[in-house]
């Protein structure tokens, strides 16, 4: 089978560097360039949010579509040399900021509208009748917002292919029964074994239930999401489907993560030049306004400020540090947006020790570099983590990573007593604040014996995060799919 036989739509609310919440951007601004590489005929669609339109050249018109909930102009731009669908409707067009958020950190209250609209342009175009001159073997729908397309689709005649990747099971896009019957959406989905879930209408479900594979983007993760405690309500199903369900782990982009190249540091090196790492501390010390300490620990984090991600363990764990050894020599450089709670207790931490705390609530891409590029080791103890690309880049640039072994965080870092052959990070087994703080405690150590640090460092830097190798296995699960369908 020839890839160039493989017509694939990627339909996704995000795209790297148009529009980024989180990783399922990155994800979806890499993965279908890594698989045009492999001569795979793939095109993506997103909505027309007014922000990508006023960065980008205005696209070119396609078509008009007339789908139940309105009418959509579809237009047609690109990204580094992959075609971008848009689908415009004022619901997009005409709202700045967060695609899913208000400015209150609310979700939006149409959101069910606005990607139900989203999710029947998809199915639109992906419909082999349609008036639309190119037309998908395969659509590939990305977390909740896309969900509802495998269920459109599965009610279609000769509708192509579905794969759903679940890129945060949390994020569900539940709505009520009456939500959903004012959207009008098919009363035949509106089933135990479809849409619904304990008395309310699932948009994730959708593609759970009727996706011909599903999988997510670690293997670590696609284990834990058929067990309760990481199942979010789906594990039963997920069990059930556990035959068409796999993980395949994602990759970075190493253009844009490259320490040897990234404009964005004050000093460009190699794992042969890690010496020069530390002017990159230094420069983030100064414009964090940190004490320019050299031996100083320095502590990163970017990240959503959401439970999930661990940040009140983070607190918790520095107070208890200076409670029972104060003045350990480390500092803390947060980078993050989201909880307002989490936000004020670390206003109050950077208040209490201003040299050796520092945070910044924005989202703000250049400094992210400078963090991974300025810190010696990259906190990440989150309670669940589907993948993770942080780790990944903190890998790239001898940034070494403290995390919890759940998700990706266990596909990738190998702990420090795993042997210095392969150790690239420090992993605690469990989200808990006092295991946190005494591995920070342990980093510290760690980093008095120089040697043994940098032969970690070189390890994690020789990591391969590729996209080549995922989009080989994301390859091979479309040619199942299709050869199964007789497709291809
Ligand atoms: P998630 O998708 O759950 O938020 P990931 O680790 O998969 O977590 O991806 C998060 C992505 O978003 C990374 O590229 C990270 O650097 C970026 N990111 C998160 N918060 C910020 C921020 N405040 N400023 C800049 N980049 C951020």
């Amino acid at each position: 089978m020839k890839h160039n036989d493989l017509h694939i739509l990627f339909a996704c609310s995000e795209l790297t560097p148009w529009v980024k919440t989180g990783g399922l951007a990155d994800v979806c601004g890499s993965l279908p360039r890594a698989l045009q590489q492999h001569n795979v005929d793939v095109r993506v669609v997103i909505p027309g949010y007014k922000d990508v339109l006023d960065r980008i050249q205005p696209p070119a018109f396609v078509a008009l579509l007339n789908l139940p909930l309105g009418t959509v102009t579809l237009c047609q731009s690109t990204l580094n040399g992959v075609d971008v669908l848009l689908v415009n409707h004022e619901l997009f067009t005409n709202r700045t900021g967060n695609p899913y958020m208000s400015d209150a950190d609310r979700p939006w209250p149409d959101n069910a509208l606005r990607f139900a609209l989203f999710s029947q342009a998809v199915c639109e175009i992906a419909n082999r009748a349609s008036e639309t001159e190119w037309q998908p073997d395969l659509v590939h729908c990305h977390d909740w917002q896309t969900g509802l397309i495998p269920a459109l689709l599965s009610l279609q005649i000769d509708a192509p292919a579905t794969v759903f990747t679940i890129h945060n099971l949390a994020y569900q896009g539940n709505i009520t029964m009456g939500e959903y019957h004012r959207l009008h959406l098919p009363e035949e989905l509106l089933v135990q074994d479809g849409l619904e879930f304990w008395g309310q209408a699932s948009f994730i479900k959708g593609g759970i239930a009727y996706a011909d594979r599903i999988n997510t983007v670690s293997p670590t993760y696609a284990e834990e999401i058929t067990d309760r405690e990481f199942g979010c309500g789906m594990e039963g199903l997920l069990l059930h489907r556990r035959g068409s369900l796999s993980g395949i782990l994602n990759g970075i982009d190493l253009q844009t993560w490259n320490p040897a190249t990234d404009q964005h540091i004050a000093c460009n090196y190699t794992a042969d030049t890690i010496e020069l790492k530390a002017k990159n501390k230094i420069d983030l010390q100064k414009q964090l306004n940190l004490a320019p300490e050299p031996d100083a620990l320095l502590f990163g984090v970017i990240s959503r400020l959401a439970i999930q991600k661990g940040i009140d363990l983070v607190i918790e764990a520095f107070k208890k540090i200076e409670s029972d050894t104060p003045d350990q020599n480390f500092q803390l450089a947060l980078l993050g947006s989201g909880d307002s709670t989490l936000q004020a207790q670390l206003e109050e931490l950077a208040d209490a020790h201003p040299k050796r705390v520092a945070v910044v609530f924005d989202f703000d891409e250049k400094l992210s570099h400078k963090i991974e590029a300025g810190a010696d080791v990259f906190l990440m103890p989150s309670r669940y983590e589907p993948c993770g690309l942080n780790q990944m880049y903190s890998h790239r640039y001898g940034t070494l990573p403290l995390v919890t072994r759940v998700g990706g965080l266990a596909d990738t870092v190998n702990d420090y007593t795993d042997g210095l052959d392969s150790a690239n990070g420090f992993v605690i087994e469990s989200a808990d604040a006092t295991l946190l703080g005494s591995e920070m405690l342990n980093a510290v150590e760690r980093f008095r014996d120089k040697a043994g640090w940098h032969q970690m460092q070189r390890n994690a830097m020789s990591a391969d995060y590729s996209w080549a190798e995922s989009a080989s296995h994301y390859i091979r699960m479309y040619s199942d799919i299709l050869e199964e369908r007789n497709v291809i």
